[in-house]
């Protein structure tokens, strides 16, 4: 900002991608020094609200097979990295569909849940721009994180469902140039949302290749998939594993059981009078 002459104190509006601390830390700050709004996508201001979303969360984890040793671990491992996570309140809530007003420009709202459920990118039709947050990555797919469904706490989002609808919208945008929440501009949308989509199907393929007749718990088959987990990673890999598996439930091709408060993926029984 100082490199434009520009200071924190002018800063009138923070918009937040998604609830990740890697994305809304330093809001608090700008806040108290400029007295911004700050807003956020109305399915990701929980996140900001205390633990309660991660609370949620471990839930999830351990109905997906993990351990309880390794999600203590996972949560210990987070708290030996200090307060990460402020909480924000007075927070002004965006559904997706407002334009927000700027000096001599005007960003629409769009809704794109996948990475989280509350996530929102911006866009500045005139130029195509795109002010993408977690959405669209280069050289990294989004992961289509295991999250609670913000409308119900106690069931499980579909990020992965969710994440290729929103990529659908993206291909029918007329996007010249993506300003994503890391890493440099991509100057190919349309090209990065084709890899998105073969990279999902690719994997879901993979998992229904490790699919067998009496079910395996999304645990065990991150486990099996990764090698090596460990702490924050094992979140990442078991939240891969569930998105994709959603896919391929979706498309009959695994079928959930739950044993003991624990759910496992199998194939479908055959169905001789298809074949
Ligand atoms: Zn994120």
């Amino acid at each position: 900002m100082a490199q434009h002459g520009l200071h924190l104190e002018q800063i009138a509006r923070v918009v937040i991608s998604h609830g990740h601390p890697d994305h809304y830390g330093l809001a608090p700050l700008i806040r108290e020094a400029s007295g911004a709004e700050i807003c956020i996508g109305e399915h990701d201001a929980a996140k900001l609200g205390g633990d309660s979303v991660l609370m949620a969360t471990g839930r999830l984890l351990l109905e997906q097979g993990m351990p309880m040793e390794e999600l203590v671990d996972m949560g210990e491992r987070e708290r030996g990295l200090g307060d990460l996570r402020p909480t924000i309140g007075d927070l002004r809530l965006l559904r997706g569909g407002e334009r927000l007003e700027s000096d001599g420009f005007e960003l629409e709202v769009l809704h794109l849940p996948g990475h989280t459920a509350g996530h929102i990118s911006l866009f500045h039709r005139p130029s195509g721009s795109l002010f993408a947050g977690d959405t669209l990555l280069l050289h990294i797919s989004p992961n289509p994180l295991l999250e609670p469904d913000p409308t119900d706490p106690t069931e499980r989002r579909h990020s992965l469902l969710e994440y290729i609808q929103s990529l659908d919208v993206l291909a029918s945008l007329p996007l010249s140039r993506v300003f994503p929440g890391h890493g440099p501009a991509i100057d190919d949308p349309r090209g990065l949302i084709d890899e998105m989509r073969r990279h999902h199907r690719e994997r879901a393929d993979d998992l229904a290749g490790m699919l067998t007749d009496d079910g395996r718990s999304a645990w065990q088959l991150a486990n099996q998939l990764f090698a090596n987990l460990e702490g924050f990673d094992n979140f990442l890999a078991v939240s891969e594993v569930v998105a994709h598996i959603d896919l391929l439930v979706e498309q009959g091709r695994a079928e959930p059981v739950e044993r003991e408060g624990v759910t496992y993926y199998r194939l479908p029984p055959s169905r001789p009078e298809d074949s």
